[in-house]
């Protein structure tokens, strides 16, 4: 595939997408004005049966990138023959009494589509994109299918029973680097740097001599735990139980008062906001994440010697491999173009991945 160069962009991209690209720059530029206005974080997923046929996706796509747009909104949609998953963020203002974005998103996936809500006052993405992949949460696993079975959910309410239940294994499906920014009490670091590593994770500490009688998994906002726990099932004996935290820590530190809470630190995002805590609010600790490994970074973090913007941090510095310093060094010179452009905040690593990969 070739790639023309966006003069507004200042990266390369395929000429069928830039048309995409300086729409979702028009609205970037609108959108603008609203930096302090009232938004909505819509954290959304559900598995479907039947399947979504897969000569649907394509229109579906579109028609979800249409209604976003019309909205104003912005964010990730990921769509699979499996369901949907993703986060999307759009001015709203709390007193107006029809969401209609959400109303759309019911009427196409059914009731059992899961919505959290949190706020922003600002919008927490920078562009609108919605993705047709082989899962929506990617686990390689082709036999996982969470609505055939999964862990019995456990409401926020209930949850701390099972973290000070002697007998019960609570694991943190989650990656190292959002462990790091805060995790319940007694829970189970695996430190997977993937998801896809869990499944390993779990063969190894759950079965044998050391199986435990009960099981209960958490994540972000629960979407995770749907696969985790359908593997887990089908990996231990049915007596042993497996629960999942219904709606994960954005829903438990949405309704549990924090003299209450058994989580400590706070919940990392992949949005701008880094990292939220009671109530859904924005994180007052982190202000940035690192570029290159992803971890939250504080003030203290962005002061240290092993920060360097776009390139390393002190989580991260010892770590890298000169092939992944490359990568980091080229995607910053881009950022460091697009920044002199004054076009910073439409640069898309992803289409670096692109242009490598084509
Ligand atoms: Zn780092």
């Amino acid at each position: 595939m070739s790639y023309v160069e966006d003069p507004k962009v200042g990266v390369y991209c395929a000429p069928s997408q830039l048309k995409a690209r300086q729409m979702a720059t028009i609205t970037n530029a609108e959108t603008k004005e609203h930096k302090s206005a009232p938004h909505r974080v819509l954290a959304l997923y559900k598995f479907v049966e039947p399947r979504v046929p897969k000569a649907t996706l394509q229109g579906l796509q579109q028609e979800l990138y249409e209604e976003c747009q019309k909205r104003r909104a912005k964010g990730t949609l990921l769509l699979a023959e499996e369901g949907i998953n993703g986060t999307i963020c759009y001015p709203f203002a709390e007193e107006q009494d029809d969401d209609r974005l959400i109303g759309f998103l019911q009427k196409k996936f059914g009731d059992g589509l899961r919505i959290r809500i949190s706020h922003a006052n600002f919008n927490v993405f920078p562009r609108m994109k919605v993705k047709i992949k082989s899962e929506i949460v990617t686990l390689h696993q082709e036999d996982c299918h969470p609505t055939e079975c999964k862990g019995e959910y456990v409401k926020s309410e209930k949850w701390n029973e099972l973290l000070k239940d002697p007998d019960c294994l609570v694991v943190d499906t989650r990656n190292e680097y959002e462990v790091h920014v805060g995790t319940f009490r007694n829970a189970i670091n695996p430190h997977t740097q993937n998801f896809v590593e869990f499944p390993e994770w779990m063969e190894q500490h759950l079965v044998g001599d050391k199986a435990p009688k009960k099981i209960a998994m958490f994540c972000t906002g629960g979407i995770r735990c749907e696969k985790a726990t359908n593997a887990c099932r089908k990996l231990v004996p049915n007596d042993v139980a497996v629960y999942h935290l219904e709606g994960g820590i954005l829903a438990y530190l949405d309704e549990v008062k924090p003299e209450e809470s058994m989580f400590d630190g706070e919940c990392y995002v992949f949005d701008q906001r880094v990292a939220v805590t009671y109530g859904n609010r924005p994180s007052a600790k982190f202000t940035d994440s690192c570029k290159a490994c992803r971890h939250p970074l504080s003030k203290e973090d962005l002061e240290s010697n092993a920060y360097v913007e776009g390139l390393s941090c002190a989580w991260c510095v010892e770590k890298l491999t000169e092939k992944q310093k490359e990568r980091f060094e080229s995607r910053q010179r881009q950022v460091q173009i697009a920044r002199e452009r004054g076009v910073e905040e439409f640069f898309d690593p992803d289409q670096m991945k692109k242009k490598r990969t084509c």
